[in-house]
Formats: C-alpha cells, structure tokens, sequence
C-alpha cells in the first residue's frame, strides 16, 4: 500500500520510517533540495556546516532514543554531564551552574536547586518549591489546565515574585518556545518541568556528533528506502486534488525548473507540512469543517539562528549555556560540544536570537552586530584590549515561522493525527502529541500517525508500534 507524505521534517521521515515497519511503501515528497525541515543543514563553501537551529536532545525523548537505537545511530549523540549552565549578567564572563547529582528523582533536581545559591536566595527557592509543587504533585491533567494562563500570570497566582521569573524563568521560556514567560502558556513550561523532575535523566543533554543532515536525516533515509520506500526532494506539494466525495485523488506536485506540474497518485496521503504552509494548503470543500478550521488558530512563532567563527578559543565548556540576554536564548560552542564541528585552536558559537519578532525582516548584518555587542557582555575578556577577538565568517538563517507559537489557549487547536477525510492524515510537532513543538513531539507525531493508518486497514504488521508517552498519561496520547 503506497503512502505520499507531504514534507521531509522530523515528522515525516518518521513517520516513514514507522509505516515501511508496518509493511507500507511510503514516498517522502519534500519541496526543498535539503531534508530535514528545521532541522535542516547544508554547508558552506569551506564545508562547514550551518544549521537551522541549535539543537539538543534530553533524557526525556523517549521516542527520539528509541528510534535513534532502531537506527542502530544511537553513538551519534554525545551525552554531556547533567547540569545546567547559566550567564550571570551581573557578572559579566562568569555562570552559574545547576549540578544534578547522580540520585533518583525528584531528588537530583531537588539538590541542585537547593546548591545553587547565585541565582537563587533561601528565601526564593522555599517561594518556588511552594509554587511549583501543586503542579508537580496534581499531576499531567492540572498542567493541561494551566493553557489558559500564561507562564507569567500563573507564577504570579502562585505567589511566586517577579525576580524568580527573571532569574530562570525567561531563559526556559526563550529555549523552550522562543518567546518570554508573559506570552507563553503555563502548560508548556510546566509540563517540561515535570518531565525534568520526575525522570532521573530528564533534563540530561545531548549534541548530535555532527549535521543534523548527515548524522540523523540521512540514516532514516537510508533505513526507509533499504525497505522500498523513497525520499525525493525538490518536489513541492502545489494542491491536494480532491475526489467527488472529498476524499484525497492525489496531490499535485509543482514541476521545477520549467518542468511540468504531475500527479503522485496513492492509496494514502499524509501532510508531514509545518501548520502555516498546510492552512493554505487546505481544499476549499474541507474549509466549512471545524477541523481544518480550527488550524487557523496555530501559527509559527519567527526564530534566528547565528552561527560564528572565531579566530581563537573563548570558552572550553562542553555544554548548552543559557545567555540570559534579553536578545539571545541558549548558545553553544559547536567546537566543544560536538565531534564533527571540534576545533581546539578556535570556538564556533551557534547561538539563537529569540524573540525573533523585532529582528527577523532585518539585514543578518544588523543582526550579527547586535549579537557581537551581546557577545561583549558573555565573554568581556575576549572582545576587550588590545588583541580582541576577530570573527572569521559567519551564517544567519532566519525562520519566519517555526514551530507553533504556544501561547496560551492553543491546546484547543492542535489536530489529531486523524482528520475527518478516510485517507487523509496528518503529522508534525505541531499536531497533538505531548511533547509540544520539539524534535521528539516531531518524531512521535510520525509515530501516531503510521499507528492510525494502520488501525485503518488491514495492512499493517500484527506487531503495533511501541509508542513511549509519558506516564502519567497525558490528554494527548492517543494510543
Ligand atoms: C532554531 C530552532 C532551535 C530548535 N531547538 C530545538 C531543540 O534544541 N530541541 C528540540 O527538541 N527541538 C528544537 N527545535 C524544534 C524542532 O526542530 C521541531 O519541533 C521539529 O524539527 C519539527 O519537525 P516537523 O517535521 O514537525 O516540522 P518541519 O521541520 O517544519 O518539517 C516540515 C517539512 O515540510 C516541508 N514542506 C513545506 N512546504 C511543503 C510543500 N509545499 N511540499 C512538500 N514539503 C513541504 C518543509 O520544507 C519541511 O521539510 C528547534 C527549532 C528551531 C527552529
């Protein structure tokens, strides 16, 4: 049985990937000339690489590490020591650091709160464990009811101060969703937490040892067409055709480069496509429905993502640092944290901008001065003196739309995997899955997907999919 899958992100080659398990033959159809969606690498003139975004991987992906071992690819992730490191911007140049002992949880993470005392007093943590305990102890359903209230307003109800906020809250906020507490959803921050706390290994980070392209695309490549399916890029869905009784006929390809438009006709089709491109892609009879209606209330919230050059070395930490700028999120030297960028003579900061709202029309040289300005404050013994730091080159990619801007009240909109058409479905982090906009919500929404087609027909394998979705189980889970 042929499925045609809509966009090569995480979420597609997954679910890819999941249907040549059950017995399909999926074609992948993906309308640039790079897979991967945000993911996405390509590389220079030098051969360096540049990514979409800065990317790591947690403990708490279950599915992610599962397919990574099914890919037998599970040595291209580099585990780094469980901390968590934060600039210190009243101290220019210096960090501090949350060390997670090696203890079950919640007791890790309970005593490396507790030994952290520059970023929190005594008195802040008693005031944070009081707030945050309800939601850790009520359990998945009271986070999904906190989606109406903003990460801000719900501290503030907890009697939590503005300054614990500052402190750590709008760094989570800005890695998590790319915007600040007083835009995102309580449920998102709140259910990360969770998952941090009640795993052992939860919020334990790791680097791919090299382009996401290479290193994790191109190995579920070759596992989906070593079992007779296809990946093609440079081959975008222009329409989805629709038969009389508005089930799917086909999807109509662009022809490039003066070739011309064609049909790729199958048994199912399946829109692996990021929100915003599939809201216009939606076929005026399937409009009137509340379902596809509802896709009108997600969005993509813009992101940058900087990389950079450095003639010398200025840092030697192997980990994802938290800058707690208000112009930057998380940032990384690649040339420490990862096997396939090392360099030890020279740092290669990968660095993302968020909010991104203000900056994503302007030039990337606006920006990247902006971002060395920022780079003054994080490593002020590098840039100042007689023998500052020189930037050898550097890449901006800008994402206008990533992935869906949690804010709050967006629960409600997030679709099944399962549309009302019969052989019709959806994928993407961005559909209901409990992992929200991430690399695993991508790859377990892949997951959900190849799952419900198969429920729908007599194809599948007797074996089903093992689905990892945390416990307790969430509203999301499906499965
Ligand atoms: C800067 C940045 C940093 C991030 N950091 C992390 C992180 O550290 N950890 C984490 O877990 N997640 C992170 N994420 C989120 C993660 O990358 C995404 O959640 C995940 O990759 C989304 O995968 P997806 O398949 O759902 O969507 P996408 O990756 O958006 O894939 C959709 C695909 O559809 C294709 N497409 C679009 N239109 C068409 C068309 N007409 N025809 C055919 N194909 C089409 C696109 O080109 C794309 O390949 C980050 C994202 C960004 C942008």
């Amino acid at each position: 049985m042929r499925v045609a899958i809509a966009g090569a992100g995480l979420a597609g080659l997954s679910c890819a990937k999941y249907l040549t398990d059950l017995g399909y033959t999926p074609i992948v159809l993906e309308s640039r000339d790079v897979l991967g969606g945000l993911v996405a690498a390509w590389q220079d003139a030098d051969g360096d690489w540049y990514e979409t975004g800065l990317h790591v991987f947690f403990g708490a992906y279950p599915n992610m590490l599962q397919l990574l071992k099914e890919l037998g690819i599970e040595d291209h992730l580099q585990w780094k020591k469980h901390t968590m490191i934060f600039n210190q911007p009243e101290k220019p140049g210096t960090y501090s650091r949350f060390d997670f002992p090696d203890l079950p949880a919640p007791l890790n993470g309970i005593v490396a709160i507790l030994r952290n005392n520059d970023m929190l007093s005594w008195g802040e943590k008693i005031e944070l464990a009081k707030g945050l305990a309800p939601a850790m102890l009520r359990g998945q359903k009271y986070v999904d009811s906190t989606d109406q209230y903003t990460f801000s307003e719900w501290l503030k109800q907890q009697g939590v101060s503005e300054d614990v906020q500052q402190d750590i809250f709008i760094a989570a906020s800005k890695s998590l969703n790319f915007i600040n507490p007083d835009e995102i959803s309580a449920v998102v921050l709140l259910t990360a937490l969770s998952r941090f706390l009640q795993q052992k290994d939860g919020s334990k980070m790791a680097f791919l040892d090299g382009s996401p392209t290479e290193r994790l695309c191109q190995p579920l490549v070759d596992y989906i067409t070593a079992r007779g399916g296809e990946v093609r890029s440079n081959v975008p869905l222009k329409e989805i055709l629709l038969n009389e009784d508005g089930t799917v006929k086909g999807f109509l390809m662009r022809g490039l480069n003066g070739a011309a438009d064609y049909i790729e006709t199958a048994d199912v089709y399946v829109s692996a496509m990021p929100v915003d491109v599939m809201k216009v892609m939606v076929p005026a009879p399937w409009k009137e429905n509340d379902f596809f209606q509802k896709l009108e209330g997600l969005e993509g919230v813009p992101v940058i993502n900087l990389q950079l050059w450095f003639d010398r070395k200025l840092t030697d930490i192997d980990q994802l640092l938290f800058s707690r700028s208000s112009l930057l999120s998380v940032y990384a030297d690649m040339s420490n944290t990862c096997r396939g960028y090392t360099n030890p003579e020279r740092s290669m900061l990968e660095l993302v901008l968020a909010p991104a709202k203000d900056w994503i029309a302007k030039s990337d040289e606006e920006i990247l001065q902006v971002t060395l300005a920022e780079l003054q404050k994080l490593f002020p013994s590098h840039f100042h003196g007689d023998n500052p730091a020189k930037l050898l080159k550097y890449h901006v990619v800008k994402t206008p739309r990533s992935v869906y801007k949690a804010t709050p009240g967006r629960q409600q909109y997030r679709p099944s995997q399962q549309t009302p058409i019969s052989n019709f479905f959806l994928s993407g982090s961005y559909t209901m899955q409990p992992y929200l906009g991430s690399m695993e919500g991508a790859v377990l929404s892949g997951k959900l997907t190849a799952q419900v087609i198969a429920e729908g027909s007599s194809v599948a394998n007797s074996s089903n999919l093992q689905m990892q979705t945390p416990q307790p189980a969430t509203n999301a889970a499906t499965v």
